[in-house]
């Protein structure tokens, strides 16, 4: 496996992140609408897959981000 960097310094809305075995990130990051104030997003930064709930951070969320975390191998698409 070649080296890789994780990020020390996160997006302030980022509450969890969950690194894939090719180095993306899966965020939890609040995602409040108007009906559900409390919902929140996994995100994979790779894929861009999404997993919402309406009740906060919960264990099933997590539990999504790492399975998630842990079988993706897309990568994020480049920034420069
Ligand atoms: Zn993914």
């Amino acid at each position: 496996m070649t080296s890789q960097t994780i990020e020390t310094a996160w997006p302030a809305e980022v509450l969890f992140r969950f690194l894939t075995i090719v180095g993306a990130t899966v965020d939890v990051i609040p995602q409040p609408s108007q009906s559900l104030p409390h919902r929140h997003a996994a995100t994979c930064r790779g894929c861009e897959a999404t997993n919402f709930n309406a009740i906060g951070v919960s264990n099933d969320l997590k539990k999504w981000a790492q399975a998630h975390s842990e079988n993706c191998r897309a990568l994020p698409r480049p920034t420069a």
